[in-house]
């Protein structure tokens, strides 16, 4: 375990929760409804992973599974500014698979293993882990079939993130409808999709929603070893930040 390390958020309050970040040989989620900063906060995590280790960062590269279409180089740019990074080298370092459906991400996370294997790239985010999933298995009678394809998909992430000591995000939507079933186990009424088979996968869990004005709220909801406390973050040009 001493190997592992952490990847800043942006925010030094949200990395206070988190005794420094997100872990290393781990499955980490952030999930809450739309607009929390989601997307944000892994676009900013792709910036930081960049860093060096003393700025909250891993020196590594960074591979992303877009399965929304909602990666934006530009933004990426934006970050980079606000660390002293170069535009274009930062983009340059991450590597960005488009996942159309639940069976092509699988593909696209098995594809990456060589780059992880390297000790290259240190990140790897998927955003969103369900998304594929939710519209690839839509019937009741599918859901067994689907939470063990899920489950193998998990599976396979949990070996690369402790066999190649890398971080993996995850993103997560809540489930949209509150009074659905109870196979979806979460907190405060927001409900993350993928139910146990996901659940049992994570290290760490953060339900993100929206505060006062402008500011945002992170609330560990599962982490072996950070109590649940919550953190205020704002989503700005640069990047999550407090
Ligand atoms: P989600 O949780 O749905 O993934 P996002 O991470 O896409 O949410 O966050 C969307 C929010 O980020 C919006 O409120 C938007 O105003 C804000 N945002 C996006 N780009 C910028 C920017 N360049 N500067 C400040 N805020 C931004
Ligand atoms: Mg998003």
């Amino acid at each position: 375990r001493k190997r592992c390390f952490r990847i800043s958020t942006g925010s030094k309050q949200w990395d206070s929760i988190l005794a420094g970040g997100f872990q290393s040989c781990s499955i980490n989620e952030v999930y809450g409804e739309f607009r929390c900063g989601k997307t944000q906060l892994v676009h900013t995590m792709a910036v930081m992973a960049q860093l060096p280790k003393d700025q909250g960062g891993a020196e590594g590269r960074v591979a992303v599974i877009d399965s929304e279409g909602t990666w934006r180089p530009e933004r990426i740019a934006q970050i980079a500014e606000r660390f002293g990074v170069d535009p274009e080298l930062a983009n340059e370092n991450i590597v960005v698979g488009r996942a159309l459906n639940s069976e092509h991400q699988h593909e696209l996370v098995c594809g990456l293993s060589e780059r992880f294997a390297t000790g290259e790239c240190r990140l790897l985010i998927v955003d969103s882990i369900m998304c594929n999933w939710r519209t690839d298995y839509t019937g009741r009678g599918e859901l067994a079939d689907r939470q063990q394809r899920l489950g193998q998909h998990l599976k396979h992430m949990t070996l690369m993130a402790e066999e190649f000591n890398i971080t993996i995000m995850l993103v997560n939507q809540v489930q949209s409808d509150p009074g659905a079933s109870a196979l979806f186990a979460g907190a405060d009424g927001r409900k993350p999709l993928g139910g146990h088979v996901l659940g049992h996968a994570l290290t760490t869990r953060i339900l993100l929603r929206k505060g006062r004005g402008e500011e945002r709220v992170a609330k560990v909801i599962d982490s072996p070893d950070c109590a649940e406390k919550e953190a205020t973050y704002i989503i700005t040009t640069g990047g999550i930040n407090d």
